[in-house]
């Protein structure tokens, strides 16, 4: 049996060398040089060239190498038989947590304002925000939302959640659907988006919903580009209702080099790597799925075709 990795253009021996330092008899095939693609169940996927799955008749599971699955649904010509997995990693999960919780402390205590003083050699003693002064709000409440709101309570915070579904949680009020969300969102002095990118949640950060955010509120997102609109973010910042932003996905990625956002003076930065998966640690996972499908057992973080993550 084998799995082949497809990707377009995406770097794979990192994956195939963690498949096979776990499972050294796993045949790891990388398409396009595969010769017998009847013979393959299993795909490993991140950005492949649509359509490519009508070469493999067989597929059975289409895994992805990352916790989104847009790249996959993209394609209008996934097979019907095949089960779509997303990637459940603790060390995904963690650094997620870690740069999620490293944003907020960057904005509360001004970090990047006092290195810009710095480089200006000026004393500019800024107040800060505290633990007490800050609702943050979390949008997307699974794997990686929960994970960083237990992180943002253990240190003090007040944390909000908005999912689609019903969750009772010990320390943080979720609030749910669209019929909550102008609550969450009043509520939310820092915004963080760990949404799925969904036909539902595409542009829902918007002059509408960006507007029900607090005077001076602070926008993270580091779920997807798709999620953001980018001209509604501006008009907000420049109009001094929003505080700032930091971004790590953008529409386009690498972010145009003549793209407003690189030279705003609200806006930090990152080139998409708030959380990079490791394929030494996430082959685990992947390895157990395909065991799985091979023992006709159920597949582990299956994707719902009809909500889209
Ligand atoms: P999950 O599938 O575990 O969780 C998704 C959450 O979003 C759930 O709480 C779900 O609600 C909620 N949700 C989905 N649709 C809606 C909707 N229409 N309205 C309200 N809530 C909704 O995803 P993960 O936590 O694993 O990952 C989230 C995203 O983070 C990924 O899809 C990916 O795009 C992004 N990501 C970014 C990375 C980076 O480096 N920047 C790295 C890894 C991931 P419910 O619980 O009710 O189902």
């Amino acid at each position: 049996m084998s799995i082949v990795i497809i990707t377009a253009g995406k770097e794979t021996t990192g994956w195939a060398k963690a498949l096979k330092a776990k499972r050294p008899e796993l045949e790891v095939l990388v398409h396009p040089d595969v010769v017998a693609k009847d013979k393959v169940e299993f795909a490993l996927t991140w950005g492949h060239p649509l359509g490519v799955f009508k070469e493999y008749p067989n597929i059975k599971c289409i895994a992805s190498m990352g916790a989104g699955v847009d790249h996959i649904l993209r394609d209008p010509e996934l097979p019907a038989s095949a089960t779509i997995t997303k990637l459940e990693d603790p060390n995904l999960t963690r650094d997620m947590g870690l740069f999620v919780v490293a944003l907020v402390l960057n904005h509360m205590r001004n970090l990047t304002a006092h290195k810009l003083s710095q480089q200006q050699h000026n004393w500019n003693r800024k107040r800060y925000l505290t633990t007490e002064d800050t609702t943050i709000g979390i949008m997307g409440m699974g794997t990686l939302g929960t994970h960083a709101a237990c992180l943002l309570t253990n240190l003090g915070f007040k944390v909000n959640g908005w999912a689609r579904t019903e969750k009772q949680l010990a320390d943080v009020k979720v609030y749910k659907g669209e019929e909550e969300l102008d609550s969450f969102l009043a509520k939310s002095d820092i915004l963080i988006c760990l949404l799925p990118l969904t036909p539902q949640t595409e542009n829902i950060l918007n002059k509408h919903t960006l507007n029900k955010l607090p005077k001076n509120a602070y926008v993270i997102n580091v779920a997807r580009g798709k999620h953001l609109v980018d001209e509604d973010l501006i008009t907000l910042l420049d109009s001094g209702h929003l505080e700032g932003a930091s971004l790590d996905v953008f529409r386009e990625e690498p972010l145009p080099k003549d793209h407003p956002f690189w030279n705003h003076p609200k806006i930090n930065i990152t080139p998409h790597i708030a959380s990079i998966t490791d394929p030494a640690s996430a082959a685990t996972q992947v390895l157990d799925n395909y065991d799985r499908l091979q023992r006709g057992e159920p597949l582990k973080n299956i994707v719902s075709l009809k909500l889209g993550y």
